[in-house]
């Protein structure tokens, strides 16, 4: 079988995987494998596709700041068309849920966002599809953002082909052996050399670390599911924000002239190809029946997507503690679009032994806060992640 010698080798090639062999192939060569016929088929070709700084566990949320001028301003030739476009966020709260709401705004501002709170009617000119009758009060943050993913991907591997990177589809890393200083990493489509590897196999990481032979790291997939649905005839949805309840039993957005919902479901998973789960279809559209006064006649599309998570939420990236030149790049849970460039550049520079990124650095991550060798990731009797506030976003 052939084999092919390269400077890294990436495994997975979702949006962390290209990001990162993106930004490794200005370092050297590159080999990006991933086991399905097309990157992107598993979790980033399944997302709400957002970005707000405002939300999220605190260390992801600093990665999306320092991710934003890229996606705003991307390199010459990187797209032909905009990463990211306006979208806004509602928050809504029903009676009783009042200081929940509060202590919402309170913390968006403490993260420096401009919000302006109403009463349930008034945010009708935000959306005018809820059921202002069934709230209190609402939240609007203009700074949310959509993200095109499938652009940010061909981008990161349109230039990571510039680069001389190769991408190879169908293969699976079925094994990896460290022998004389080198990784090999077997595959159907042969065997692949290099002294490092990242594993940036979504919620695959921990499978492929097993198959490197190190310990079991506490980074789990969860399922989540959402569905397509037409709007209401003749409404112009493209303004409307992304609304969810601050009880966080619902979200819905505008999704290419539909509306997409999930009932932020967060179920624990094995790493799969997800499908929708009907319990929570049915749970989504009852959501949009009891909360808006749109009505779910077709479903025209759902899916079930997975979201990998450490125990504290925050992102799992830098080397292994049991072998140096096994990268990890995971963690992403709701996070892994709107923080990937920047998670792909720390990543990347950690992969060389360059240190962290100084603007990175200067916004509190550290090695340590990251690190795959983290108490919570190391330990595998710790507490399995749970959603927290401001956490079922994405
Ligand atoms: C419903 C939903 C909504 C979301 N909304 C948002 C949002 O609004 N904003 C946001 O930023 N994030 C959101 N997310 C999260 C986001 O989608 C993920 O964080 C991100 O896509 C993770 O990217 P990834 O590359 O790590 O994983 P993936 O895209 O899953 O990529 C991992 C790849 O590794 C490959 N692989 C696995 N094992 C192997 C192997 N042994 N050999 C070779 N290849 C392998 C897989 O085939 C896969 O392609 C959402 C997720 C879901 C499910």
């Amino acid at each position: 079988m052939a084999v092919e010698t390269a400077d890294f080798i990436v495994i997975g090639g979702g949006i962390a995987g290209a990001s990162v062999a993106y930004e490794l192939s200005a370092q050297g060569k590159v080999i990006l494998l991933e086991m399905e016929s097309a990157p992107g088929y598993h979790s980033t070709g399944r997302s709400a596709a957002v970005m707000s700084e405002n939300y999220g566990p605190a260390l992801w949320s600093r990665l999306v700041t320092a991710s934003r001028s890229f996606l705003e301003r991307p390199p010459e030739g990187f797209a032909s068309v905009p990463l990211v476009m306006p979208r806004g966020a509602l928050f809504l709260a029903k009676e009783g849920e009042e200081a929940q709401l509060s202590a919402q705004a309170d913390e968006l501002v403490r993260r420096g966002a401009t919000i302006q709170q109403t009463s349930a009617e008034e945010a009708l000119r935000f959306c005018p599809v809820i059921r202002s009758d069934a709230f209190v009060k609402a939240l609007y943050e203009p700074d949310c953002m959509d993200i095109d993913t499938d652009a940010l991907l061909t981008g990161y591997l349109k230039m990571l082909r510039s680069r001389s990177g190769q991408i190879i589809t169908r293969a699976r890393a079925e094994r990896l052996v460290r022998s004389g200083g080198v990784w090999t990493v077997s595959t159907a489509r042969g065997a692949f050399v290099a002294p490092v590897v990242v594993n940036a196999a979504g919620g695959w990481v921990q499978e492929v670390a097993t198959l490197a032979g190190l310990s079991y790291r506490n980074v789990v997939p969860f399922r989540r599911t959402a569905v397509v649905f037409d709007p209401p005839a003749g409404s112009s949805i493209q303004t409307w924000p992304m609304t969810f309840d601050v009880a966080e039993t619902f979200y819905f957005k505008p999704e290419a002239g539909r509306i997409m919902v999930s009932p932020v479901d967060m179920a624990p998973s094995e790493p799969c190809d997800a499908q929708a789960d009907e319990l929570e279809v049915a749970i989504a559209i009852d959501r949009i029946h009891t909360f808006t006064t749109m009505e779910v006649r077709t479903v025209k599309h759902k899916w079930g997507g997975l979201r990998t998570f450490a125990p504290d939420h925050e992102p799992v990236i830098g080397a292994d503690p049991e072998q140096p030149s096994f990268i990890w790049l995971a963690g992403q849970g709701g996070n892994g679009v709107m923080g990937g460039v920047a998670a792909a550049r720390l990543a990347a520079s950690l992969a060389i032994g360059a240190g962290i990124p100084s603007d990175i650095a200067s916004l509190g991550i550290t090695r340590e806060n990251v690190s795959p060798g983290r108490q919570c990731v190391v330990d595998a009797t710790a507490a399995k992640p749970v959603v927290g506030s401001l956490e079922s976003f994405g």
